[in-house]
């Protein structure tokens, strides 16, 4: 048994000697028989959650209502998720209510893929009721059951097949692909947050060639926030080659670039997508910064505005563009900036007030702002006596 499943042993040996059947489950499952690294260890039980609150000293309740009890050892914290089938789907979105079984084949079948229906039991045996296994070896993406009805039930389900095809390097299976070719419009009943998930995990992904073909080719993209018209920009991006694009900023800044967007196109583009507004200020820089990177290097007053992480970010993403990064250039230039924030004049605004009569205003603001420019530029020593001066020069021209 893998290490990450040993911590949780306890937990499920608990569940068994009180009566209850319990496994590993889920993504970690799939992740475990992949060789890759697991985030999250998913555990389902016959257990009701109160039977689960009995049986362990600290819990929380982070979803009772879907059956979900967070049990805390010593070492880590696990979800503990009763057995349930998800009934009536209304509105193509999440079940309306959902019913705490005893079997596991009733809770491996409401699950999206074969390949996320295994179950692992204490022995390590793997539980296998949806050939899942054999889906994994051939990489192959296959709903469980009739892929119609799974994503007619549940509209999410098709974007988390691309952004599985995209991450794992899978095939979707033709009949899934085609359910999802007929169903694709039942997106735009989805909400936006949890598209946004999905997506984003595509376009992360290790296979996005594969995972944006297949959201093209299956035409989910039209029923996306700002992409209706925008088929080839996403190709484009499909054809760029090189490795997973390592975060999320990053990744809208590329998305952003191969779909041609103006500058001020962005704000509402990354709004429709209920991107946090962090997200969208920090992208709304780098977009540019890449379009001019790749014909131009960095000068000072760019490195000073878009400050050393997100240079770095951007210059890294010229990879993708078949130019070489030069990451160390920019470590350099950004540690000879002559300063690094307003913070490090050598003037303050409450000084240029004493030194001159004017009533306080914005002009305080302007002068500091010549005064920084000049000073990354290298007109203008940082120095107080010459920035005092330059500010009486600056204010003779331009009279506040
Ligand atoms: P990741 O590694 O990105 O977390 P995951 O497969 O674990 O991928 P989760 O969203 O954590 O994805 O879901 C855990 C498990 O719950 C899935 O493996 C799948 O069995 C089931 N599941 C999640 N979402 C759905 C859904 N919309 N419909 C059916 N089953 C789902
Ligand atoms: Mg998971």
């Amino acid at each position: 048994l893998p290490l990450e499943f040993q911590g949780a042993m306890p937990i499920l040996r608990s569940l068994h000697n009180a009566g209850y059947e319990a496994y590993y489950v889920g993504g970690s499952v799939r992740d475990i028989l992949l060789n890759k690294p697991i985030h999250d260890v998913d555990i389902a039980t016959s257990a009701f959650p109160a039977e689960v609150k009995e049986l362990f000293r600290r819990t929380i309740d982070v979803g009772i209502q879907h059956g979900t009890v967070m049990v805390i050892t010593k070492e880590a914290t696990y979800e503990v998720t009763t057995f349930r089938t998800e009934s009536t789907y209304q509105d193509y979105r999440r079940p309306d209510h959902v019913e705490f079984v005893r079997s596991l084949k009733e809770d491996l079948k409401r699950r999206d893929f074969t390949i996320n229906a295994l179950a692992v039991g204490i022995d390590g045996e793997v539980i296998d009721l949806f050939d899942g296994l054999s889906d994994l070896r051939n990489k192959i993406l296959r709903a469980v059951g009739n892929p119609y009805e799974r994503f007619h039930e549940d509209a999410l389900r098709m974007m988390r097949a691309l952004r599985f095809v995209s991450q794992l390097g899978f095939n979707l299976e033709p009949q899934t692909f085609e359910a999802i070719y007929e169903y694709h419009s039942l997106l735009a009943k989805i909400s936006v947050e949890r598209i946004n998930v999905e997506f984003v995990k595509l376009l992360m992904g290790s296979f996005r060639q594969a995972g944006l073909r297949s959201f093209v080719e299956s035409e989910c993209y039209i029923y996306c926030p700002g992409l209706r018209n925008q088929g080839e920009g996403l190709l484009r991006f499909a054809e760029l080659g090189g490795p997973a694009i390592p975060t999320e900023r990053q990744a809208w800044t590329v998305l952003i670039d191969c779909l041609g967007l103006a500058e001020q196109e962005i704000q509402p583009f990354m709004k429709e997508w209920k991107c946090s507004n962090q997200l969208i200020k920090e992208v709304r820089q780098m977009v540019p910064a890449l379009a001019y990177r790749k014909q131009h290097e960095w000068n000072d007053w760019q490195l000073y505005q878009l400050g050393r992480e997100l240079a770095l970010s951007v210059d890294y993403l010229l990879y993708y563009f078949h130019q070489e990064p030069n990451l160390a250039k920019i470590r350099l230039m950004y540690q000879n900036l002559k300063i690094h924030s307003m913070k490090d004049l050598a003037i303050k605004g409450n000084q240029l007030m004493e030194s001159f009569d004017y009533p306080r205003g914005p002009w305080i603001n302007q002068v500091l702002r010549a005064i920084e420019k000049a000073v990354v530029d290298r007109r203008l020593e940082n120095h107080s006596e010459e920035l005092m001066n330059f500010a009486k020069d600056y204010l003779r021209k331009e009279q506040p």
